[in-house]
């Protein structure tokens, strides 16, 4: 395990976590999220694909280790043409202030009038703050060795604003939105995260030489807010130019801060350079709402119910949760339990070039945990 191993991977994630909303200067610590007797409701939304099955396991494993969280289960259907079940599952978030989804389909085939639930959901909670931790797992093979990179993506603007018209026949106007707010915050959200971390650098990745308006004034507020930290080299990167850097020397990232759309693409080349999407976890953060879910939003419909979908993006994302929620020895437990299973490659599943099941993960999971024999007793 050496550098990148089981202790030091779950130090670092665990330190990633904090639910800070920095801006203006000021820390506001998130609201306690919904507890009850000791015990912490959380929203769950199964979403589509393997998210029910995924999340069945997350389920399994948490009263396997008597983890105090009771689930409010909110199911959202893809299909329906109004939009109800999401509101209620937002409604539900609010109330309980923490939310572990599966990803929910979208129907791009549907009108524009259709919005993705997933968007809807970080939109309306102002969830603004997309966190992945990219890192080299022990005993997944790769091609690159001893990434750790930090993806502070920009969650609630950009090409996700879902302004799109065509007023003139044949002419179809998509309008991306950058702020100066939402920007300044989500630079000082990635620089407050990095000085956190005892990080070095952090680079701004745009397309200030064709948007020069709106990735100007992004990379202009990522200035700006590096001028608080002198301690951080700040640096940018045209996004073509970062995606081959990327696959050619990983590497000489350390953190990344971007808007929407790049984010979302610099994260999926991030997952597949470690493992791909049944890997990695990510989480949303707000001032007041945290919802957490596997880093790249795959529905995986092609693989649903098979029982081969990799279990270890969503059981990493319901630890992240767990450290959300003050709970980090449970946390520690089972991320543990995951990362040593991860070793085991006969345990592998096909995604990454083995033949296990989801359910033999799982079950080496529990055995992990079991094998602590300290649940209870010490918690
Ligand atoms: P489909 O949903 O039909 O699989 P898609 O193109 O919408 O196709 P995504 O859901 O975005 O695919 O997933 C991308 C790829 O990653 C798919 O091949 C999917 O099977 C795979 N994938 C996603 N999540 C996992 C997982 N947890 N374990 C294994 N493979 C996964």
């Amino acid at each position: 395990y050496l550098e990148y191993g089981v202790e030091n991977w779950g130090n670092t994630y665990k330190s990633s976590l904090q639910p800070l909303y920095i801006f203006q200067k000021r820390a506001i610590r998130i609201p306690p999220p919904a507890k009850y007797g000791g015990r912490h409701t959380v929203t769950l939304i199964p979403g589509d694909g393997i998210g029910p099955e995924l999340l069945s396991h997350v389920r399994e494993v948490f009263r396997f280790s008597c983890v105090p969280v009771d689930f409010e289960v909110v199911h959202v259907n893809s299909a329906a043409e109004t939009e109800d079940d999401i509101n209620n599952a937002i409604t539900a978030i609010r109330r309980n202030g923490v939310a572990l989804k599966g990803n929910i389909e979208t129907n791009h085939t549907k009108p524009p009038s259709v919005k993705s639930r997933n968007n809807l959901l970080r939109t309306s909670l102002d969830l603004y703050a997309n966190v992945m931790h990219c890192q080299s797992l022990p005993g997944v093979q790769t091609r690159h060795k001893n990434i750790d990179i930090m993806i502070i993506r920009e969650n609630t603007e950009g090409e996700y604003s879902s302004l799109e018209h065509e007023s003139v026949s044949g002419v179809v106007e998509s309008l991306k939105i950058i702020t100066r707010n939402n920007s300044l915050r989500i630079a000082d959200y990635a620089f407050q995260l990095a000085r956190e971390k005892g990080r070095r650098r952090v680079t701004a990745v745009h397309k200030a030489n064709i948007m020069k308006l709106a990735d100007g004034l992004f990379l202009q507020c990522c200035r700006e807010v590096a001028s608080g930290y002198p301690e951080i080299t700040f640096d940018s990167m045209i996004v073509d130019n970062t995606t081959m850097q990327l696959v050619s020397k990983p590497q000489q990232f350390d953190v990344m801060v971007m808007p929407n759309l790049y984010g979302n693409v610099v994260s999926n080349v991030c997952a597949g350079l470690v493992g791909g999407p049944g890997l990695v976890p990510g989480a949303n953060y707000g001032r007041d709402y945290a919802v957490f879910e596997t880093a790249t939003r795959n529905t995986g419909k092609s693989i649903a119910d098979r029982n081969i979908a990799n279990p270890t993006a969503m059981l990493l994302a319901s630890c992240m949760m767990l450290d959300h929620l003050k709970l980090y020895d449970y946390a520690s437990l089972i991320r543990n339990a995951v990362l040593v299973t991860m070793n085991e490659t006969r345990l592998h599943t096909a995604d990454i070039g083995g033949q296990g099941t989801t359910s033999e993960v799982v079950q080496s999971v529990m055995r992990v945990i079991q094998s602590k024999g300290q649940l209870t007793a010490e918690l």
